[in-house]
């Protein structure tokens, strides 16, 4: 065994997003002696480019707004499959989080009122989203960053967790990598919580950062825990479409809450021809009613853009299917026709950055061609609603990797407020269980730490044939064609049966060079992952059969009310995902009773 460089603490913080940062400082404050661990730079996490806002119901435009009609819109975007507890607690903490980022330091942008100004986004009945122009993440990771270093948080970056130590059903810490020697390293922790965010990267277009590999799930999953309703990805409905070197990154829902519209090639709104029943009462139906909505938000009905974003991606995409589409496979957003150039200036400034210098498109003098990108999963992490515990003791997950909060489909806004209060509630329960523990701690074993780093050095061996990148490629091929945005069962069938295959690959995967950063040995190891991560959603999809949220079977198209009350769950069992259904956890009466009001 080579050298192991090695650490101990109370809590060790996988990432260092939004989830990681809110779960690391909470845990410090607690007397935790913790510690962040991630992959790239502090303040390149994923939270960085999030863009519209953090959906919260201060109330600060709408004083009719509160937690519980949050909760409600976060359900119903969810179609009732969310954990109601945790949409319970993100609905009534998110406000105090946000206020808690301002008093750390985050500067919002402000009402005539000077109170923070708040946006609008799909599926959110009043404008709720707290906002910083359209770099709302950047200004969220700079704030939380800052706290982290002030109170004097160990940082180890670039550094990649593979394992985690996990003896007897309990955690004793994390395993992996220095990116930029090699360099092994054993964190030796009773408690660690995961902030890895999510999946992206198995899918070719996607707004995702290489990041997303699903390490977190995939850590969660070999430890013994369990992930929840994989099946449902959301496919953001407006992604950049052209040039193709840019093709899935994201063109943010604020364009259209800000009153951008979606045509076809024929210059048709084709929204108002995509209004199910489920969203009837509450979306206008012609061009002037929607129109209104604008002025005047309390006495009309919202624009069919703003339904939410599985219902617009599906619309987008037979849109395209039918022959209407924009010349290079999407569908034209409009904004420059609606607003002026100083309006859209000031108030989508990245948008206006991006498409001037990646596509050379002024979107203040002419549309912007968008369709679909996988943007984020839902599934994750099967957690406690309370302390982000996941079923392995000592295991805590929060932010995108965990599952349940947001159900089959996520409403914009409400990642960033779930990372504030579910990545406190993490640090919260993590560094109480720590210290529960005195002095009885698992401890590492030579043994395992020798099996990792074999496991690590594997695609260095000289009898591979496979290469890395090749092996990506074709997955992500994969998950696009079989496992994308419209799904059959026989389609769902052959995925598995390849990524079966593929498994068989990857054990072949052979990487040149040594271990200082070597981009292709880094991927060789991701790869374990995001097979793993693509094998729960697709057989999790397979096994769902109805259409609900972000998950749609073209044999299977509607909901179906018994579906509607079942999780699917996967674990490891013999080298493979095992999938399983259980029922939800039953709503009480008083908050079934909130669905029962206008
Ligand atoms: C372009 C874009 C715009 C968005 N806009 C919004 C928005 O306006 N509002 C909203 O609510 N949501 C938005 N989202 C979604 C939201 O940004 C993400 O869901 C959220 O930031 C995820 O945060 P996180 O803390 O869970 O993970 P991240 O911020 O992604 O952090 C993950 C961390 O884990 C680390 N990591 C991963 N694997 C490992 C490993 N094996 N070892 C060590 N470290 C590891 C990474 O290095 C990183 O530090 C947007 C997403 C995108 C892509």
């Amino acid at each position: 065994m080579t050298d192991i460089e090695r650490h101990a603490y109370d809590v060790v913080v996988i990432g260092a997003g939004g989830a990681g940062l809110s779960a690391a400082i909470e845990a410090h404050q607690q007397g935790a002696k913790t510690a962040i661990v991630c992959k790239s730079l502090l303040g390149k996490a994923h939270t960085v480019m999030a863009e519209g806002g953090i959906a919260a119901s201060l109330g600060n435009l709408w004083p009719e707004d509160n937690w519980q009609v949050h909760f409600r819109d976060t359900m119903r975007g969810g179609k009732m499959l969310n954990h109601w507890r945790m949409a319970q607690l993100h609905a009534q903490e998110a406000p105090d989080r946000v206020l808690e980022l301002e008093e750390w330091g985050a500067l919002f942008d402000r009402t005539g009122d000077g109170l923070i100004s708040q946006r609008d986004f799909g599926g959110h009945r009043y404008a709720r989203l707290a906002h910083v122009g359209d770099r709302t993440g950047l200004e969220m990771i700079r704030t939380l960053q800052q706290r982290a270093v002030q109170l004097g948080i160990d940082v180890f970056m670039e550094c990649t967790i593979t394992q985690l130590l996990a003896g007897n059903g309990r955690i004793a810490g994390a395993f992996g990598y220095r990116r930029e020697s090699g360099q092994f390293l054993c964190f030796e922790a009773p408690a660690v919580i995961l902030a890895t965010g999510g999946v992206g990267k198995s899918y070719k277009v996607t707004s995702n950062s290489w990041e997303y590999t699903g390490d977190g799930h995939a850590l969660a999953v070999r430890a013994g825990g369990t992930l929840i309703n994989m099946e449902f990805v959301q496919f953001h409905p407006t992604g950049m479409v052209w040039p193709p070197s840019v093709r899935g990154i994201l063109v943010t829902e604020s364009v259209r809450g800000d009153g951008g519209v979606l045509r076809n090639s024929e210059g048709e709104r084709f929204m108002f021809n995509y209004i199910t029943e489920y969203f009837k009462a509450e979306t206008a139906d012609s061009e002037e009613e929607a129109d209104r909505w604008y002025e005047d938000k309390r006495n009309n009905r919202r624009p069919p853009e703003l339904l939410p974003r599985d219902e617009v991606a599906r619309a987008i995409n037979a849109e395209v299917k039918a022959g209407r589409g924009s010349p290079h496979g999407g569908v034209f957003l409009d904004i420059a026709s609606r607003r002026s150039a100083d309006y859209i200036r000031k108030r989508l400034p990245s948008m206006y950055h991006q498409f001037k210098e990646l596509a050379d498109v002024d979107i203040t003098a002419e549309a912007m061609e968008v369709g679909p990108t996988c943007h984020y999963v839902m599934g994750g992490v099967e957690v406690d609603p309370d302390s982000q515990a996941s079923t392995v003791s000592g295991l805590y997950a929060a932010g995108e990797v965990a599952g349940g909060m947001h159900g089959s489909n996520r409403l914009g806004g409400n990642s960033l407020s779930d990372l504030l209060v579910f990545g406190r509630r993490a640090g919260t329960y993590a560094a109480e269980y720590a210290a529960s523990l005195g002095g009885d701690r698992p401890r590492a074993s030579e043994e395992e730490l020798a099996g990792f780093e074999r496991t690590a050095l594997a695609p260095f061996s000289e009898e591979g044939d496979e290469n890395p990148y090749a092996l990506h490629k074709d997955l992500q091929d994969l998950m696009q064609g079989l496992v994308g945005i419209i799904r059959t069962g026989e389609e769902l069938k052959q995925a598995t049966k390849q990524l079966d295959e593929m498994k068989e690959r990857v054990r072949r995967v052979t990487v040149e060079g040594g271990r200082q950063y070597n981009p292709g040995w880094h991927l060789a190891l991701d790869l374990h992952n995001m097979l793993l991560v693509s094998e729960s959603i697709a057989k999790a999809a397979l096994e769902r059969q109805e259409s609900r949220g972000g998950h749609t079977r073209d044999d299977y198209p509607t909901a179906d009310p018994e579906w509607g009350q079942l999780n699917v769950i996967c674990r490891e069992a013999d080298g493979g995902i095992e999938i399983s259904t259980q029922p939800l956890p039953e709503m009480p009466e008083e908050l079934k009773a909130l669905f029962e009001e206008k």
